[in-house]
C-alpha cells in the first residue's frame, strides 16, 4: 500500500518512520526540505491508495487539500490526523469521498512509541479500510462518529487536559502559601479522586517549575481555540472552558507560547503576585 504523507514535524516525521517501519511505502513531504522523499504535495499523493497529513492547523489543511483533491484517484483514503475544527473536516467530507478526521493524542513520544490514541471521525467503512494504517502509529484507536466528531472528541481531550492543568497549578499554589509540602499533598491527590494522568505524569516538574515541552502552550492555545469555535457552533456556553481559554491566552501574552502548557502556573502565580 501506497501512502502519501504530508507534514513531517515533530509528530508527522515518526509517524511517517513508524509507517515505513510496518512495511507501506511511505512518500512524506514538508514545506521544510529535512526529511522530505518527495518535492512536492502531487509527487506525494499521485499514485497513492492514502494520504494522511499532520499539519498545524486548518489554515495549513486547506492549503494543500485542492491538490490532494486534484491528484487523488477516485478511491483515494484520505486521513487528517492535524487537530483542526470539525468544521473545516466536514468541509473536506464534502469535497473527499472518502475522508476520515483522525486527531491524536500522546504527545512526541506517543508519536515515536507508535502508541498514539486515535479518535476517528467519518464513515465506518473508510474507518475499517484505515485500521491497518492507524495500528502501525497508535494503540486505542476508537471510531467515535461521522465526519468531524474526531475533531470534537479531540477539543474536549484538550479543554479537560487545559483545566485540569489549571487546577493543579491553584492546589500547588495554595499549598505552598500555606506552608504544606506541595510534592507531598499531590502525591496524596494522585490516589484519591482527584488523581489524574496530568497528576501522574506531570506533578514533580510542576512543583520543580520545569516547564521544558512537551505541549507547548502555544498549540494549546489554538486547541482552546476550537473548542470555543465548536461550542459556539453546538450552541452551548461552556463557562470553564472560557476562563481557561482566557488562562493560557494570558500565558501566551506573558511570553510563554513556547513552554509546556503546565507553564500556566506561571499565570496563577502571578494573578497572586507569587
Ligand atoms: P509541527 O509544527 O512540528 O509540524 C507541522 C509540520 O507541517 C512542519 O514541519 C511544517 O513545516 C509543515 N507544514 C506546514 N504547512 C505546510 C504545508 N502547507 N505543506 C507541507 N508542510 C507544511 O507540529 P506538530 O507538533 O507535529 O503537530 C501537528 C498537529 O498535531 C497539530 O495540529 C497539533 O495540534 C497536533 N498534535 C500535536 C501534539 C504534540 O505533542 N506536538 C500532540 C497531539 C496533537
Amino acid at each position: 500500500m501506497k501512502i502519501g504523507f504530508i507534514g513531517l514535524g515533530v509528530m508527522g516525521a515518526p509517524m511517517a518512520a513508524n509507517l515505513g517501519k510496518a512495511g507501506f511505502e511511505v512518500r512524506g513531504y514538508d514545506l521544510r526540505p529535512g526529511g522530505r522523499t518527495v518535492a512536492s504535495v502531487a509527487e506525494a499523493v499521485t499514485g497513492a491508495d492514502v494520504v494522511i497529513t499532520m499539519l498545524p492547523d486548518s489554515p495549513q489543511v486547506e492549503e494543500v487539500l485542492p491538490e490532494i483533491v486534484e491528484y487523488g484517484g477516485d478511491n483515494l483514503l484520505y486521513i487528517d490526523m492535524s487537530t483542526i475544527n470539525p468544521e473545516t473536516s466536514l468541509g473536506i467530507a464534502r469535497r473527499l469521498p472518502h475522508a476520515l478526521d483522525a486527531p491524536v493524542s500522546g504527545g512526541e513520544r506517543g508519536a515515536i512509541e507508535g502508541s498514539l490514541s486515535i479518535m476517528v471521525g467519518g464513515k465506518e467503512e473508510d474507518f475499517q479500510r484505515a485500521l491497518p494504517v492507524l495500528q502501525a502509529v497508535g494503540r486505542t484507536i476508537v471510531h467515535v462518529g461521522p465526519s468531524g466528531a474526531g475533531q470534537t472528541v479531540k477539543a474536549a481531550n484538550q479543554l479537560v487536559v487545559g483545566g485540569t492543568y489549571g487546577l493543579v497549578a491553584e492546589a500547588i499554589l495554595l499549598m505552598e502559601v500555606s506552608g504544606v509540602d506541595p510534592a507531598k499533598g499531590l502525591d496524596v491527590l494522585a490516589g484519591g479522586l482527584a488523581g489524574s494522568r496530568v497528576l501522574e505524569l506531570k506533578r514533580h516538574s510542576m512543583v520543580a517549575r520545569d516547564f521544558a515541552p512537551g505541549f507547548r502552550i502555544d498549540l494549546h492555545h489554538k486547541d482552546m481555540g476550537i473548542a470555543t469555535a465548536a461550542a459556539r457552533q453546538a450552541g452551548l456556553a461552556l463557562p470553564l472552558t472560557a476562563l481557561v481559554t482566557q488562562l493560557i491566552a494570558a500565558a501566551r501574552a506573558q511570553g510563554h507560547g513556547s513552554l509546556d502548557h503546565s507553564a500556566l502556573l506561571k499565570v496563577i502565580e502571578r494573578i497572586n503576585a507569587a
